[in-house]
């Protein structure tokens, strides 16, 4: 297809703000939709907030954080928001109904040359383009959290994504400033099957009474590397996300991937992370901002030992 000039995202959530931020420095047109006009507020907020922080670090030049600013623009309906799109990238929650219900909808609204990409993080793309009469140009674009930092980007080819949907999905993300990496089709992809696996038994360990949050936190990033411990990326990710991303890898994966009775407990008691100011650790001060700093002020939840 010709080139791509205008991206829809739908859903204006932890994700679809970051991709909306990307896409614009990345100089494309982009028209963001949530359901939820707070959302769509606060996602305006936070755009400007971390666009003049890229400037305040001389990451960006203050031209192109207002040019970008300028190229975010706010919709009501997908119908609004995706009637011009070239690209339209789905970052609703990780439920494969509500996926399916914007599919089929934008399948009706869009030109027939435009392509639907979802940003699950583990669910089936070749199931959620089925429902629509072009299940060639559907694709996965899985983008990291915050995505105005993380600088991978998994392209995920379903059974039907012809080569040419593929390789437009892998330039506009090179644009969005990403190093792309191409994957076939499998739950939970690369990394989403890796960090649930990691993540899940975290919550076994926790649970098990084998050390608090704070040392098996500590423990992976002083002994293994990691950046983040598993207890303070969960939170990032919001433990929703995380348990719908297990109950689907249990599913399709095996018994591997049973998810903690720990975390289906904290996810029942409503603690979400820090979308929701408190997961394994508490926030209190933040309720759904500034998701990826202040990591080490984070004070773990009644320490949670047993
Ligand atoms: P979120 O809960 O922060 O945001 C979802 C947003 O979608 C909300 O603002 C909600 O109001 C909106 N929404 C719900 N139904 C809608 C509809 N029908 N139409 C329009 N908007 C609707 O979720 P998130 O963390 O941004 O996750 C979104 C997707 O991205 C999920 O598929 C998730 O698995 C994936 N993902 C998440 C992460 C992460 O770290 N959170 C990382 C990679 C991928």
């Amino acid at each position: 297809m010709a080139g791509v000039k205008t991206i829809a995202v739908i859903g204006a959530g932890i994700m679809g703000r970051g991709i909306a931020h990307a896409a614009a420095l990345g100089g494309y047109r982009t028209i963001l939709e949530d359901l939820l006009p707070n959302a769509l507020r606060r996602a305006e907020s936070e755009i400007r907030a971390n666009l003049d922080k890229a400037v305040e670090l001389g990451k960006a030049n203050s031209k192109d954080a207002d040019a970008a600013f300028a190229r975010v623009e706010y919709a009501g309906s997908v119908e609004e928001a995706a009637r011009e799109a070239d690209l339209v990238i789905e970052a609703v929650p990780e439920e494969m109904e509500s996926k399916i219900e914007i599919f089929t909808l934008l399948d009706k609204i869009c030109r027939p040359g435009t392509i639907f990409a979802s940003n699950t993080s583990s669910l089936s793309i070749t199931e959620i383009a089925s429902v629509t009469y072009r299940p060639k140009k559907c694709l996965g674009m899985h983008f990291f959290n915050p995505v105005h930092k993380m600088k991978l980007l998994e392209v995920v080819r379903a059974l039907e994504t012809d080569d040419d949907t593929l390789a437009t999905a892998a330039e506009v993300g090179k644009r969005m400033g990403k190093d792309v990496v191409v994957i076939k089709e499998s739950p939970g992809f690369i990394t989403s099957r890796i960090n649930a696996m990691i993540g899940n038994e975290a919550f076994y360990m926790l649970q098990e009474g084998v050390a608090s949050a704070g040392d098996i936190d500590k423990a992976l990033k002083l002994g293994l590397n990691h950046p983040m411990g598993p207890f303070e990326l969960v939170d990032l990710v919001g433990l929703d996300t995380r348990l719908h991303i297990l109950e689907y890898l249990h599913q399709s994966l095996g018994e591997k991937f049973r998810p903690a009775p720990l975390l289906v407990q904290y996810v029942k008691a409503g603690r979400l992370g820090r979308k929701a100011g408190r997961g394994v650790y508490e926030y209190p001060e933040q309720q759904e901002k500034s998701a990826v700093n202040d990591v080490n002020k984070a004070t773990p939840v009644g320490a949670r030992k047993g």
